[in-house]
């Protein structure tokens, strides 16, 4: 599944192609996506010109002039795709293709159609129920430790399910969390209330490090993630931990484990991120 690196690798590339471009028509599949496509898409969208690229965490936001937003989420497997001209033939799953007035055309291209597309007026996007539930962005907002910490008070999950809460923190998913969490040395089971200021310190470090190094490398290609340009993502080479169940840590050589955590998979060294005693309440803080 997409993450903050992998769709904002597809922002600056949707900003770098079809912003300054007018809408002449817009083809949809019929398929439903996350949701259905809404019938009047094509019309409201013709005419309109792009005007500014956005994302909060997974959800990117295209701008267009008379203060309408497309609002979408690649889900599980969606992708949009430029091209400069008009192909001769059109692959399967492309459930929108926006044609533009030069000839160019961008296509939502989702095959298992996990994926969002909406429009949704500027002025109202703070409210809208698919972003206003959602917490900070942490490229936007890189995060301290003292605003992990804060996020984190009370917290009665894991610290793996913390980072991966889109409510606290947009935009995290599995990939990074358990790679930001190696890179800390934390385990990843560790109660998230139970993370003492010092961790958080660490914690916020390699997430502004792990995600910064990924939207370099143009995030992580799995299944069928590919950018704008259908060219693979270059972070797969520099993950330390994730999908490398049994393959030696790369930092002391331990063989990398997996765990299911709330349905999903976690990678982590047991060398690294060693258990902590649970804390219990009253009892006398470990040293
Ligand atoms: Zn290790």
């Amino acid at each position: 599944m997409p993450e903050l690196p992998e769709v904002e690798t597809v922002r600056r590339l949707l900003e770098a192609s079809v912003l300054g471009r007018t809408i002449r028509a817009v083809r949809l599949s019929g398929q439903r996506l996350r949701k259905p496509i809404p019938r009047d898409f094509p019309r409201r969208l013709a005419g309109r010109r792009l005007l500014a690229a956005r994302r909060h965490g997974k959800y990117l936001l295209l701008d267009l002039d008379g203060g309408l937003t497309l609002l979408s989420h690649l889900g599980m497997s969606g992708r949009w795709l430029f091209h400069p001209r008009a192909p001769h033939t059109v692959t399967p799953h492309v459930h929108a293709c926006i044609r533009f007035t030069d000839g160019s055309q961008l296509w939502f291209q989702d095959p298992r159609r996990f994926g969002l597309l909406r429009l949704v007026r500027t002025e109202r996007l703070p409210a809208d129920p698919s972003l206003a539930g959602l917490g900070f962005d942490p490229v936007a907002d890189p995060p301290t430790g003292a605003t992990l910490q804060a996020l984190a008070g009370g917290a009665r999950v894991s610290v793996k399910g913390f980072l991966l809460d889109q409510r606290r923190i947009a935009g995290i998913g599995n990939i990074y969390a358990s790679e930001i969490l190696h890179r800390a040395g934390l385990d990843p089971r560790t109660g998230a209330g139970a993370v003492r200021p010092a961790r958080w310190v660490t914690i916020a470090r390699e997430t502004r490090a792990v995600l910064g190094e990924a939207i370099e490398r143009c995030g992580t290609t799995f299944s069928t993630y590919r950018t704008l340009w259908n060219e693979p993502g270059g972070y797969g080479d520099e993950l330390r931990v994730y999908d490398r169940t049994g393959e030696p840590c790369r930092a002391c050589g331990t063989a990398i484990r997996r765990i299911v955590q709330g349905a999903r998979s976690t990678f982590y060294c047991p060398r690294c991120q060693p258990a902590r005693p649970a804390r219990r309440p009253g009892a006398p803080r470990p040293r």
